[in-house]
């Protein structure tokens, strides 16, 4: 295994953010945003690989999962993007309702599935009243099963657009 500390060309401040991953410490925001700033991707992976090593072996562990896409229609236009429809396309794409979603839940009642994996485009009616409708509802049918939802332009989209009730929220007031 590549012993992350012997590495002779890293800076004072990843050295001893390998001292702590190598003691098992957790390590701090600072750190994480010197890591953000300094760390090679392979730096990354040899730091993760140490702990999934020292947890786990040779052992590997897969989350069963499933993907739930509320809709192919977009309000933005990635250039990388190959799934998404313009909005001025709209017709050539899907937008779900909450029960249709919550049908498609359902469908995996018997499954043995551990996560429901949410994510699509961008559109005024998915917002914060809408996902948190629909994330109370999953967890009410099935509790066990874990909710990763949405993308950094999800939520940067839906928190801008819904500022007031996400202040509203944060000081203790409900906005629904
Ligand atoms: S926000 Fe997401 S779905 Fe929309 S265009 Fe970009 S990558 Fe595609």
């Amino acid at each position: 295994m590549l012993n992350i500390l012997d590495l002779e060309q890293l800076s004072p401040e990843l050295k001893s953010i390998a001292q702590k991953v190598k003691q098992g410490e957790r390590i701090s925001s600072a750190d994480c945003l010197v890591l953000f700033e300094q760390a090679e991707l392979g730096y990354l992976g040899a730091l993760a690989n140490h702990i999934r090593n020292k947890r786990h072996g040779n052992k590997t562990y897969f989350n069963r999962n499933f993907h739930l896409e509320p809709t192919n229609v977009c309000l933005y236009t990635c250039t990388f993007c190959s799934y998404s429809r313009l909005i001025k396309k709209r017709e050539e794409g899907w937008e779900y309702s909450h029960d249709e979603m919550m049908d498609m839940i359902k469908a995996y009642d018997d499954k043995p599935v551990t996560e429901v994996h949410i994510v699509g485009g961008v559109l005024p009616q998915y917002d914060l009243e809408f996902y948190a409708n629909l994330f109370k509802a999953i967890k009410a049918h099935r509790p066990d099963l874990h909710v990763k939802a949405l993308t950094p332009v999800e939520y940067h989209y839906i928190f801008k657009k819904s500022h007031t009730k996400c202040l509203n929220f944060i000081i203790g007031k409900s906005p629904f």
